[in-house]
């Protein structure tokens, strides 16, 4: 059986992508560990985890198992009314990796599905207590959220495709993009910045929402973590409710299990996903404290005004409990550090070369930022050619490795890198 690839160009959307002027796509036939094995039978070192989520590397037995376990039991079963142990055991763990006045859990669909849940928690908060003027967010530029309205109108408005939808999308107020680096001393202007939208907009300002420490497909920059303990304190302040989105970076991705550990700080409102399921299956959860969840629940709504048909799938509750328990039963942080300095000593000294603007590296992270957008056609058939799986956007060349990845194959994905950047 061969895929049609034919029929894949012709009728089948991929992420942002044109259809009269598609670009090629790689047919996969199976993927195990680190590799994904396509249809010619070339293997592919992945680099990517499949956008984050695969941190356990693809085709795990635990994982394949609990899938079955919990197909043979039920795949589904409506969330309204009714509950089942996955569930229970998800919300349960979930609730004691967070910090601890995160009590409440949303179990949604998708990232973006869970921050349009985290605005709605936030607008809906404020509604609750009388203020209705307070219906704006406060977002990072270089920030990106999801790909649903309204989280697209928290994204970037420039990188974030805002301008095409600028007539529909919610206009929220923008702080720029922190510029501390994440070692080194955190920049007064940095704060200064978010404490002079306040100054002028917190009355209408529901919450701030931003990506903890590594701002990702806004532009994969990584900042300074005590940037949170500052903007945790100028919510307090000024009344405005925070948002963490942690889709990303969530589950280890940072060498934290969360990026906010990095800080100590505790959000009110935490996004969660990608990950979590161990890039098995489409899940993802928002957490809120006590305090937000009575607040929505003590006004005339009296509920939270969200449900989707699927929301707390089994199957993917199921797979995310296997999954989060793997990983805190492995050695991930050991991994993570280990990936950490193999990334620091291969791709940092890549800054060096003159097609090259900037290197960056946290955690499984690693950033290659050219100073021009590279040929993404051709770039994508060359690394595979060179036997690695890499997805460029614009100048930012990056790699997340599932966490099992062992050297040698790590260095084929820098080795692959460096290949670039020289030619370039
Ligand atoms: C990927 C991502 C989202 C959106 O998640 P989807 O599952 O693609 O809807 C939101 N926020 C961040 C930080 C992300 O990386």
């Amino acid at each position: 059986m061969t895929i049609d690839l034919d029929f894949d160009r012709d009728h089948l959307w991929h992420p942002y992508t044109s259809t009269s002027k598609p670009l090629p796509t790689f047919p996969v036939a199976s993927a195990r560990g680190v590799r994904l094995t396509l249809e010619d039978g070339r293997e592919l070192v992945d680099g990517m985890s499949s956008w984050w989520a695969a941190v356990h590397g693809y085709n795990h037995p635990v994982l394949n198992q609990a899938a079955k376990d919990q197909i043979d039991r039920m795949a589904h079963v409506m969330f309204g009314g009714l509950t089942h142990e996955p569930a229970v055991e998800l919300g349960k763990t979930l609730v004691a990796l967070t910090p601890a006045p995160l009590q409440k859990v949303f179990l949604a669909d998708s990232g973006s599905v869970s921050v349009e849940v985290a605005i709605k928690m936030a607008l809906q908060f404020w509604l609750s207590q009388g203020q209705t003027g307070k219906d704006k967010l406060l977002a990072l530029r270089n920030g990106y959220h999801g790909d649903t309205f309204g989280a697209m109108a928290t994204c970037d408005p420039v990188n974030g495709m805002h301008s095409l939808f600028s007539g529909v999308l919610a206009k929220h107020h923008f702080a720029p993009a922190p510029q501390s680096a994440f070692e080194g001393p955190l920049q007064e202007e940095d704060v200064a910045a978010v404490r002079s939208v306040l100054e002028q907009h917190s009355g209408e300002i529901a919450a701030i929402i931003l990506e903890p420490v590594v701002q990702g497909a806004g532009g994969m920059r990584i900042y300074h973590p005590g940037y949170l303990k500052a903007v945790r304190a100028l919510c307090d302040e000024f009344g405005v409710l925070l948002i963490f989105d942690e889709i990303a970076t969530g589950f280890g991705r940072t060498g934290k299990l969360f990026a906010m550990d990095h800080a100590d700080v505790c959000p009110d409102i935490l996004c969660l996903g990608k990950a979590i399921t161990g890039g098995y299956m489409t899940l993802a959860a928002t957490l809120c404290t006590d305090r937000v969840a009575a607040g929505i629940c003590d006004g005339e709504a009296g509920v939270l005004m969200h449900g989707p048909t699927f929301m707390g799938n089994p199957l993917a509750c199921a797979v995310a409990n296997a999954s989060i328990q793997l990983l805190l039963d492995s050695d991930w942080q050991q991994k993570v550090a280990a990936i950490e300095q193999q990334l620091k000593q291969e791709l940092l000294p890549l800054k060096a070369l003159d097609s090259v603007a900037d290197t960056r590296v946290l955690g499984a992270i690693g950033v290659m930022e050219m100073q021009e957008p590279v040929a993404m056609e051709q770039v994508q058939q060359q690394f595979v050619e060179q036997g690695v799986w890499i997805r460029p956007f614009g100048k930012l060349v990056y790699i997340m490795p599932p966490f099992v990845i062992e050297p040698a194959d790590l260095s084929k994905l820098t080795g692959a890198m460096r290949d670039l950047a020289e030619r370039s």
